[in-house]
């Protein structure tokens, strides 16, 4: 069935340097896929030949396409509490809290997420639920199981632990055997580990080269889990495509990410959140942990910026949470904003880019005929104020209304 969304102002997220939206326009959705965008004058003749029940008063909403969070765990639970719920929960109970954060997403907004290191391969059972068109969701692309080094970052936590390049080359392809669509390793110490710092390095280059060809052999991209220079040079150098965090970068790095085309998902709020971390029970050692790393964190967040690095968004948050007065996926936009990108650049990071980091670029991405019909619609202008993404009252994911005005 065709419907127009009459009466918007679209912001196409097409990254051809335009910042600005086409005022008084209109979408055609022709089931799950878009066939035209114009002005509204332009959309007549497509107007008179739909029924009034096929056509949308948008208000004069901002439309753009739906948000694509690039660093999710849905079965995240933080250490604290939380912690142990995903230990001790049964395959069911996890499945079900997982959907659950899946389905809050779509509703605020995401319509596609990354999942980058998850429980049981859970975040794979649950994609292939949604794509069977059994469960409502968003669209998932899954990492399984995050690939660590015995003792490394986010082991107790649904890891593959593993040593050796053997070791790697194995684990990567028991993930790629499940459904992997990409592949997460951690390099690196992070912020949620007792006996460990961000600065330790933990994988070796023989490791990674090697987890990094097995991916890169089935076609799959690689990234990694990492906090320091010394370590993420490494990890270019032995195949890395992308990396999450980048806490403590330097020019150097940067300057070697940018010539080798390595995406940055910065996750900018994971060291900038005392209230959220403390109301789900985390630890004090593991806050202060998260604060220090907060300056370092921005700087190298701007570094990227300013050597136009690819740079995607991610929350490392459950996107619907509740984070700050507002919800992650918001927040970590408004972060980026208030870290020096430009608005327009921070909705591309979140739309475009990431499109591009999951290689989804020609379906997904930006409001373009041909590419899906997911979208979101808000009342104010988020180029304007990225506040305004708070407001956002509308969710239509391959054509299907998810939200309307509420
Ligand atoms: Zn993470």
């Amino acid at each position: 069935m065709r419907q127009l969304l009459d009466n918007c102002q679209v912001i196409s997220c097409e990254g051809d340097g335009r910042a600005v939206a086409l005022q008084d326009a209109a979408v055609l959705v022709n089931g799950a896929t878009i066939e035209a965008v114009g002005r509204m004058d332009e959309m007549e003749p497509y107007r008179q030949q739909l029924e009034p029940n096929q056509i949308r008063n948008m208000g004069g909403r901002w439309l753009m396409p739906g948000l694509m969070d690039m660093h999710v765990h849905l079965s995240l639970a933080l250490p604290g509490n939380g912690a142990l719920m995903a230990q001790v929960e049964n395959d069911m109970q996890l499945t079900m809290r997982a959907y659950r954060n899946a389905l809050d997403a779509l509703e605020a907004g995401v319509t596609f997420l990354r999942t980058v290191g998850d429980h049981r391969f859970v975040d794979l059972q649950i994609k292939q639920s949604i794509n069977k068109g059994l469960l409502k969701g968003p669209r998932l692309f899954c990492a399984g199981h995050m690939v660590i080094t015995t003792g490394g970052h986010g082991h107790g936590r649904g890891a593959r632990e593993t040593d050796g390049p053997e070791g790697f080359r194995q684990a990567v392809r028991e993930q790629l055997r499940a459904g992997a669509d990409l592949i997460k390793l951690a390099i690196t110490g992070g912020i949620a580990g007792e006996h460990e710092s961000i600065s330790d390095s933990q994988a070796t280059f023989a490791e990674m080269e090697a987890a990094a060809h097995a991916a890169h052999n089935a076609g799959k991209r690689i990234t990694a889990h990492a906090g320091t220079a010394q370590a993420i040079t490494q990890g270019i150098q032995a195949g890395l495509d992308c990396v999450e965090h980048g806490y403590f970068l330097d020019g150097w790095t940067v300057d070697l990410m940018a010539k080798h085309n390595t995406f940055l998902v910065p996750t900018l709020s994971v060291s900038r959140a005392p209230d959220y971390m403390r109301e789900r029970g985390c630890p004090e050692w593991m806050i202060s942990k998260a604060l220090k790393a907060g300056e370092g964190h921005m700087k190298s967040y701007q570094l990227a910026v300013s050597a136009g690095l690819p740079i995607a968004m991610g929350t490392d948050m459950l996107p619907a949470e509740n984070y700050d007065g507002t919800l992650a996926v918001y927040r970590e936009m408004e972060w980026m904003v208030e870290g020096g990108m430009s608005n327009h650049n921070v909705l591309l990071s979140a739309t475009k880019q990431a499109a591009e980091l999951c290689s989804v670029q020609d379906k997904l991405g930006s409001v373009t005929p041909g590419k899906f019909a997911d979208l979101i619609a808000m009342p104010g202008n988020p180029l304007e104020n990225m506040r305004h993404l708070r407001g956002l009252d509308f969710v239509m994911k391959d054509g299907q209304v998810i939200r309307n005005f509420n």
